[in-house]
């Protein structure tokens, strides 16, 4: 599904993401950890095109994404959410997930204007998508409600259905669980936990390490940029380098 050959991001003289080279099978969890500033979202951002890389390469599906801007990827079937949402409080759920489906797959405004209407169109194939996403992360309910009057696991939960919306095959989510409590994390977890049932290939990043435990097939380690270990929990859990990595932080 993901193959990641040698790749490394260079910001000045500074190396984020240093020569790392990982497969992720389709319909698994993956996760990512590692220290702060250990890459994580970088490589997110590379994969998603928001970054090009300085070197190596990017197969999704066996199509090579390296160049390829981020409205583009998203079309090709990679959604994500960040590490700080950044919602319109003002707006309702259901246009929160409108506009961002169309910043997400669009180039532009500019394309929006003048494509009216192809546009109307495609505002009612959005609407529906944005109302199985919404259904899929159990907030169908909300739909009408102001950003503002949410709380912050619905929040998180927004954030998920954005990234599905746009109906992708791999989904990137950086730190789903930052920020919530134990009992709502356990709820974030369980609508990670059915996402490779529906078809989707999961990525993640999280600091929260009972819930990684928990859910991934296969965890890679990354440390100042480079992949210092990957495996199953069990595994991880047992590699010394990674005991290392932790303790030496
Ligand atoms: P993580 O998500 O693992 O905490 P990041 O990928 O955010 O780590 O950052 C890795 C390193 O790259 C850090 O040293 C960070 O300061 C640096 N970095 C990330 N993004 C940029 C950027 N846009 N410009 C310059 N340096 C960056
Ligand atoms: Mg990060």
């Amino acid at each position: 599904m993901l193959k990641v050959e040698n790749l490394t991001k260079m910001f000045g003289g500074l190396a984020a993401v240093h020569d790392v080279s990982v497969e992720f099978e389709a319909r698994k969890i993956n996760a990512i950890i590692g220290p702060n500033g250990a890459g994580k979202s970088t490589f997110f951002n590379l994969i998603s095109g928001v970054h090009k890389p300085t070197s190596g390469r990017i197969l999704i599906d066996g199509h090579d994404v390296s160049r390829m801007r981020c409205d583009r990827v998203a079309r090709l079937g990679v959604g994500r959410t960040f590490q700080t949402t950044h919602l319109f409080e003002q707006a309702t759920v259901l246009d929160n997930l409108i506009v961002g489906h169309r910043l997400r797959t669009r180039s532009g405004l500019w394309d929006v204007l003048i494509n009216s209407k192809r546009l109307q169109q495609e505002e009612r194939e959005c609407r529906e998508k944005a109302r199985a996403a919404l259904d899929f992360v159990g907030l169908a309910h909300l739909e009408n409600r102001v950003v503002l009057d949410i709380s912050q696991e619905e929040r998180k939960r927004v954030a998920f259905a954005l990234a599905l919306a746009t109906e992708p095959k791999l989904v990137l989510l950086d730190e789903p669980a930052a920020g919530v409590n134990p009992e709502e994390t356990e709820g974030l977890a369980e609508l990670i936990r059915k996402m490779p049932e529906h078809g989707l290939t999961v990525c993640l990043i999280e600091h929260k390490m009972d819930m990684i435990m928990g859910l991934a097939d296969k965890i890679m380690v990354l440390n100042y940029g480079e992949k210092i270990a990957e495996g199953t929990p069990a595994e991880i859990k047992a590699n010394p380098a990674v005991i290392e990595a932790y303790l030496g932080s």
